[in-house]
């Protein structure tokens, strides 16, 4: 049977023809089918049946499958999550009035980083769409958009240093999808897929910068982009023109709600890179996202999504001018200092939508009626809001509350056209109230005293007829009918049309029934047509209302971000950091914001004194354990809480603004996956060298740590002498070294300072104190870390033993001869206990290799040796 395809079919092709990347929701009827390829796609991501229909071009049966249009949206959803693209091709006409085949047109292109939906987005944090066109040679302008906020900014990257830059950037905005041209030849797209980023390839023209300039002011109603801060970027601007032209064709729709951009150029705030971002666990955890062990998840007690989204860009963006970082501070202050207010504002923003997305969707023109009714609920609360503040709050404050505009207009017209409790969605219909319009009322009354007629009817009926079961029903095909069950048929009066017979009995009509089912339906056809336009109508009317609404959602947010930092350092008893231009860092009794919260003890604080010229590099020893690591990353902590404007864990900070900060903590599995952990740690290492500037803060754990002691220690020794350079101030760095060597770079560096983590020795045993002292530590501990984890007491026993034995050698301190005390429990000074098997094998180990399986197998064969 090879007819060729069917009309519908031969619209199906067309389409996909337009979309070969896409996966086709192609709509019939009550279902979404897809077909071919896509619906082998569909019932494997979506664990749908596959099954078959008709036959293809070639006469093969088709594979299809299909999910019911009602539940379509979690189907799209779990699809583009996946990556994939889903194109909606909707029944344009009404199937009823359409003549031959309905006309069919794709009315949306759903993409990872163009979703707008609310049920198909998390409500917190951004969702990015970002473009990247390349610039110059080695540099690229990239650009991001949220389309369901309508947010919009551009920054650039360079390629060099295997796009670290741009990779940064990602790791910051998370976007879920980016475009490159069709021509980009680069390998970066394979790099962002590894980060889960979906790439579209989109066509070049769309790139091309003056177009994209002409585009952009089009869209802002402006003649020159000079006013956004890019005017000197042309891959920037190149790239936003694709982003807007892209998310347009997407969603086939101007997007009004996107009215502006900014320009963040990388030096205009604290730079964070993604090695940083994931070694401090600011906005993700080591163990990923969504870990509550985060600065993020510790700060983060925003009543409302848009408080929860400022909050995570101030965190990843922190501040580098002192004036500004002050505003905050004194935005803050004022929260902390006035409970009342702050509980009073936290209060209500608890009850407040989420405005900005809202506005995204009424722009968009999706937006349904109850988002409507939330929206004017909230805006309804602002003058309430305001009234909260008395006397004369700082300026940032000022600011957010002037911007919070009356909405007096809008709250007016939803409450007399939207009901009180209204349907989620608009093809519900029945969300107009009464009384907006004069016509549908009219239409209602009509509907509804036409099933009242029915009720009466009925009644009727029976009463004439002495049918007492006689009822009047209504079904799709026959429209309104008379039933009259089997044992009372011999009662049916003459002028009953027979129109069905159905197992227990007889469905009649006679003409009055007609006519009044003519009546009704058509009152309820035009009632629900007529609703859609008045509907359609006010959300146009809505529209114009987005930039006001966007201005008084991002003021929300900030009230909500500053009120929250308050409400955090008083809960925990932060203080107000002393920002200055200077090189100092001094905090006393800091604490970390995160470890201390989840501390079954009380933690213990410590002071540090950085500063570029004098104390400018502190060389920490002490034992695994001491709380080395804690320490430093506290102190990067507090500095970037500071300058974010937050108050920060210590009972006094003085912040010398750092302008970038760098780490290099530990071996994680790494984004540049393949490497060797010592790669990635020189790697690492060899991106802080270049890059560092004077007011940068650099925080080093254990550099070297992946080759021979040797090495390790000659390469850690070089990096403190090149940070110490020979200017006068240098970066100021925390530097926790195993390598005791280097504590005699104190006597010889005079910027270099030594310090340790305290512990309590009491012969058998050990305390940490986790408290920081000036000076070096000649031990390390090894083995009583060894036995605080469970290594059985025999061997860590025989390693004291051995310990001793080598000690009174006396090994030749000879001229420095390197020591690596913490990787090995015992000192592999030469010749010491070669004959022991145990000591044999023990050094051959390399524990980094190991699962703890085999950590576990070998402990106990080596406690059989001994
Ligand atoms: P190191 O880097 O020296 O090996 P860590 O910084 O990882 O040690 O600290 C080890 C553990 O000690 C931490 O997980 C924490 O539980 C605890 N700790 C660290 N610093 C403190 C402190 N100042 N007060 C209390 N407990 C601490």
């Amino acid at each position: 049977m090879t007819d060729g395809p069917t009309p519908a079919m031969r619209q199906y092709y067309s389409v996909k023809a337009r979309y070969p990347d896409g996966i086709v929701f192609f709509r019939m009827g009550d279902f979404y089918e897809t077909f071919g390829e896509d619906a082998g796609v569909v019932a494997r991501e979506l664990d749908i049946t596959l099954t078959a229909r008709g036959r293809d071009k070639n006469g093969d049966r088709m594979p299809l499958a299909g999910v019911p249009h009602h539940a379509a949206d979690g189907y799209i959803a779990r699809l583009v999550n996946k990556g994939y693209k889903v194109v909606i091709c909707d029944q344009v006409e009404d199937p009823k009035t359409a003549k031959g085949v309905v006309k069919r047109e794709v009315t949306r292109v759903i993409t990872p980083g163009t979703l707008i939906d609310s049920t198909m987005l998390g409500s917190a944090g951004a969702h990015y769409l970002m473009a990247i066109a390349p610039d110059r040679k080695g540099t690229f302008g990239l650009a991001f958009l949220d389309v369901s906020t309508g947010e919009f900014f551009v920054s650039s990257g360079s390629a060099s240093r295997g796009y670290a830059e741009i990779i940064s950037e990602v790791v910051r905005y998370r976007p879920t999808e980016a475009i490159v041209p069709e021509s980009f030849s680069e390998p970066l797209p394979e790099r962002l897929e590894t980060l889960g980023v979906t790439v579209s390839r989109y066509r070049d023209d769309a790139f091309n910068v003056d177009a994209a300039h002409k585009h952009l002011c089009e869209q802002f109603g402006t003649t020159t982009l000079d006013g956004y801060g890019c005017a000197q970027m042309p891959g920037a601007i190149a790239a936003a023109g694709a982003a807007l032209r892209y998310a347009q064709e997407t969603q086939q729709s101007p997007l009004p709600h996107i009215t502006g951009l900014s320009t963040r150029i990388p030096s205009g705030n604290m730079v964070l890179d993604a090695i940083t971002l994931r070694n401090l666990e600011i906005t993700t955890g080591i163990r990923g996202e969504g870990d509550g062990s985060t600065l993020l998840a510790a700060l983060d007690v925003t009543e409302t999504s848009m408080g929860s989204r400022t909050m995570r860009s101030f965190l990843i963006s922190p501040l580098i001018r002192k004036e500004a970082i002050e505003e905050r501070l004194d935005a803050v202050e004022w929260f902390f200092n006035n409970t009342l207010e702050r509980q009073a504002l936290r209060e209500s923003l608890s009850n407040f939508a989420d405005i900005e997305r809202i506005a995204g969707r009424i722009a968009y023109g999706n937006a349904g009626p109850r988002d409507l009714a939330t929206l004017r609920e909230s805006l309804e609360s602002i003058p309430d809001v305001k009234a909260l503040f008395s006397g004369d709050p700082p300026a940032l404050i000022r600011e957010a509350l002037d911007a919070m505009n009356d909405h007096s207009g809008i709250i007016d017209l939803i409450g007399r056209a939207i009901v009180d409790d209204p349907p989620a969605l608009a093809k519900s219909g029945g969300m107009i109230r009464e009384g907006f319009n004069a016509k549908l009322d009219e239409l209602r009354h009509l509907a509804t005293t036409g099933k009242d007629w029915i009720v009466e009817f009925q009644q009727q009926e029976r009463e004439r007829t002495g049918i007492k079961s006689l009822k009047v029903g209504y079904n799709r095909v026959f429209g309104y009918y008379i039933e009259v069950t089997k044992p009372n048929l011999h009662l049916v009066p003459p002028e009953y049309e027979r129109r069905q017979t159905t197992a227990n009995g007889e469905r009649y009509t006679i003409p009055d029934l007609r006519e009044k089912e003519a009546m009704i339906a058509t009152a309820e056809d035009r009632l629900s047509a007529l609703e859609a336009e008045i509907y359609a109508e006010l959300i146009r009317t809505l529209a114009a209302e987005v930039p006001g609404l966007q201005a008084t959602a991002r003021a929300v947010g900030l009230l909500d971000v500053y009120s929250a930092l308050a409400e955090v350092a008083a809960r925990y008893g932060y203080t107000r950091p002393v920002i200055e231009e200077s090189g100092r860092i001094v905090i006393r009794d800091g604490r970390h914001p995160v470890v201390e919260r989840n501390l079954p003890v009380p933690f213990v604080p410590n002071d540090t004194e950085l500063d570029s010229t004098d104390n400018q590099i502190m060389i920490i020893t002490g034992a695994n354990m001491a709380g080395k690591s804690t320490y430093m990353r506290a102190v990067a902590l507090c500095c970037i809480m500071a300058q974010m404007g937050s108050f920060v864990p210590a009972r006094h900070a003085t912040i010398g603004i750092v302008d970038r900060v760098f780490t290099r903590v530990g071996a994680f599995d790494d984004l540049a996956s393949g490497q060797s952990t010592f790669m990635v740690e020189m790697l690492e290492l060899a991106n802080i060298l270049n890059n560092v500037t004077p007011q940068s803060l650099i925080i080093l754990d254990e550099i070297g740590r992946g080759t021979s002691t040797l090495d390790g220690c000659a390469i850690a020794r070089a990096v403190v002498e090149f940070l110490h350079g020979r200017a006068v101030a240098g970066p100021r760095t925390l530097f926790a070294t195993h390598f005791h060597d280097l504590i005699d770079l104190e006597g010889t560096h005079k910027r270099v300072k030594n310090f340790h983590f305290a512990v309590r020795d009491t012969g058998d045993d050990v305390v940490f104190l986790r408290k920081i002292i000036p000076g070096a530590t000649d031990r390390s501990y090894g083995i009583h870390v060894a036995r605080l984890a469970g290594v059985p007491k025999k061997v860590t026993d025989r390693a004291m033993e051995i310990l001793k034995e080598a000690a009174a050698r006396e090994i030749p301190a000879g001229p420095r001869a390197p020591r690596y005390t913490q990787m090995l429990l015992i000192d592999p000074g030469e010749g010491v206990a070669e004959e022991n098997p145990a000591i044999k094998e023990l050094k051959c180990l390399n524990p980094n290799e190991m699962t703890p399986i085999d950590a576990l197998n070998t402990l106990c064969r080596l406690q059989r040796l001994v």
